[in-house]
């Protein structure tokens, strides 16, 4: 019920409506009062999945959910366990070819629309001329725009392309990541396409990584091989491994190029103990991406990897509107955005935006004729 409540109101609408949906004067008033109470919950995710799982490991499971969007579950509202439904409702999808395919077909779609993209091109600056936003400076030219949607970190355009240095900063962003890469000269024939290592003291690992702002030293690892599903992903006998674990966002704690090796071994160490036999010795390839590396090749806020963190009972409305309070015609969508971090989010806080967009430029229209 949280997730059908959940999808005809907060994920499909933009924090901009908000008052307009709670204005008693809106005929449905009541009825939008009463879903939002309904999905808010002053319960925590792994209160909520006390209550209704008797085994450690169950709990222990359903409250990786929290990670989906870089959150801790000892903190994240219980609203939050309609992802476990929908990964359960609807399943889990592997689109061939991998990810990227994702954002492929999006380009594809976009340019046949007449989409023209610039890549490898950086963004420097937004124009803004009095209150409205007017265009967007690369290093080569000036881009005039109607419209400006910043997909960047939002915390980091006010920053960098407005230099506005005092919006959203207080907001906690979510965890970052510690990633390895693997091409390894043999199968594992105990993984399958998705796999998690659990640590045993789950609440241990989120206090470092959320109170601390440390490297869990126990960490939870996750484990992809898309070549389970997909051939292509890698040469026969061999194994493409994507691993990951949750990293704190970056502080002034930790030096990642000083532990990002040590960090490594450690990894593959547990990994080895875990039924890996023989995996250091079957690395061909492997590259390292630290929540320093996050930061620097995507600008995202503190190696953020999913935007704003959702811990607290209100974080949920203290996401950077879909449309700027203080520019016109400056929007933001992605990670930091409402509604939220993760792929799904991020592609919802698109939609909201391009129907903002068009409504207003009707609205526009009408208000001329
Ligand atoms: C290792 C990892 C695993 C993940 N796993 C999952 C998963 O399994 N499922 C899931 O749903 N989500 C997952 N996520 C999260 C998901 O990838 C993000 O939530 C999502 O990509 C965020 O989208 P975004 O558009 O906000 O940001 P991004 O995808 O980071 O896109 C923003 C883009 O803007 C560019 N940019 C920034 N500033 C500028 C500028 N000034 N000029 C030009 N370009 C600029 C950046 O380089 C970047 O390419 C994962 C993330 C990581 C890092």
């Amino acid at each position: 019920a949280k997730y059908e409540i959940s999808k005809r109101t907060f994920l499909a609408t933009s924090l901009n409506n908000l008052p307009k949906i709670l204005s008693p004067s809106n005929g449905r008033f009541f009825k939008n009062l009463l879903d939002l109470l309904k999905i808010s919950s002053l319960k925590t995710l792994d209160k909520h999945n006390k209550s209704y799982f008797r085994s450690p490991k169950l709990r222990q499971l359903f409250n990786r959910y929290a990670t989906y969007n870089g959150s801790s579950p000892y903190k994240i509202p219980a609203t939050f366990a309609l992802i476990p439904y929908v990964e359960f409702g609807f399943g889990a999808w592997y689109p061939i070819g991998g990810i990227y395919e994702i954002p492929r077909s999006l380009e594809k779609l976009a340019r046949e629309l007449g989409v023209s993209i610039l890549t490898k091109t950086e963004v420097k600056k937004i124009v803004v001329d009095g209150s409205r936003a007017i265009a967007v400076e690369t290093p080569d030219k000036t881009l005039k725009a109607h419209y400006i949607v910043s997909n960047a970190d939002g915390v980091e355009t006010y920053r960098r392309l407005l230099s506005i240095n005092n919006r959203f900063v207080n907001r906690e962003p979510s965890c970052s990541g510690f990633v390895l890469m693997i091409g390894a000269r043999k199968r594992f024939p105990t993984l399958a396409h998705h796999n998690i290592f659990f640590s045993k003291d789950y609440g241990a690992e989120f206090e470092q990584i959320f109170d601390k702002l440390l490297p869990p030293d126990n960490p939870t690892i996750y484990v992809c091989a898309t070549s389970k599903t997909d051939s292509t992903q890698a040469p026969d006998g061999c194994e493409n491994l994507f691993i990951m674990v949750n990293a704190p966002y970056l502080t002034e704690k930790v030096n990642w190029s000083h532990y990002k090796k040590p960090y490594r071994d450690l990894i593959i160490g547990k990994l080895e103990k875990a039924g890996l036999d023989g995996l250091e010795k079957s690395i061909e390839f492997e590259a390292t991406i630290t929540p320093e590396d996050f930061a620097q090749n995507t600008y995202s806020n503190k190696g953020s990897i999913y935007g704003i963190s959702s811990n607290g009972i209100l974080s949920a409305f203290l996401r950077i509107p879909n449309k700027s309070r203080e520019i016109d015609n400056l929007y933001f969508v992605g990670g930091a955005a409402h509604p939220g971090g993760g792929i799904p989010l991020v592609l919802l806080s698109a939609r909201m935006v391009s129907e903002m967009i068009v409504e207003n430029s009707l609205g526009i229209q009408r208000h001329g004729h």
